[in-house]
């Protein structure tokens, strides 16, 4: 007798990680107020709070992801205020 091969659902569990594409804002401090919006036929991502409307828009490639521009930002944001 064999046993019946069962057709279990999938695990309730979220199957594929939703990267992180919010971000706390290094301007107004907010938490999770910045947006990134990948670009890939311009080649450009640009992050923006959506409380202080600051953005920021940097060069990305195929590799590039959302925190990358935010970093970006980060560094940018450090160096003006050097
Ligand atoms: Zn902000």
């Amino acid at each position: 007798m064999g046993k019946r091969k069962s057709s279990a659902k999938p695990p309730p569990k979220a199957p594929a990680p939703k990267l992180d594409t919010s971000f706390n804002c290094p301007f107004c401090n907010s938490t999770k107020t910045v947006q990134c919006t990948m670009d890939w036929e311009r080649q450009e991502g640009t992050v923006e709070c959506v409380h202080c409307k600051e953005s920021f828009s940097s060069k990305i490639n195929h590799l590039s992801e959302p925190i990358d521009i935010y970093s970006d930002w980060l560094d940018a944001c450090e160096s003006a205020n050097a």
